[in-house]
């Protein structure tokens, strides 16, 4: 399938949907850090977790299912700049677009599901 650029409204979505995966993963991360360096149970700075996943997207995309690394970090963070600079949804591998469920599934993706698995045989 051809790449097209998503609309607005779509890109929109995305875009704050990864906005949340990256604030999700940085504040793991955060805590995963202060965690291991012993951490400073003094000072308290949990602020309240949202927690509402009555949004419909989040049934698809379970941010549960995220691997909370700073690799996935990254490439959250990398998808947003795909987001800004328009290129977001278009495979890195075939530059064909990546598959709405797999976006939408996870929006990180970089590469169409056929490029994925030739990146983990190792041939991208
Ligand atoms: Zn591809």
């Amino acid at each position: 399938m051809p790449f097209k650029k998503l609309s607005a409204k779509e890109l929109d979505e995305f875009r704050s949907h990864l906005v949340r995966a990256q604030e999700l993963l940085a504040g793991d991360l955060t805590q995963l850090h202060e965690e291991a360096l012993g951490g400073n149970s003094g000072q308290d700075s949990s602020e309240p977790r949202a927690t509402d996943t009555s949004d419909s997207y989040y049934q698809e995309f379970n941010l549960e299912l995220l691997e909370r690394d700073e690799t996935t970090l990254r490439e959250v963070m990398d998808a947003i700049e795909r987001v800004d600079a328009g290129s977001f949804g278009q495979c890195e591998g075939c530059a064909e677009a990546i598959a709405k469920d797999r976006l939408k599934a996870m929006p990180h993706a970089r590469y169409c599901i056929k490029c994925q698995r030739e990146f983990e045989r190792g041939n991208l």
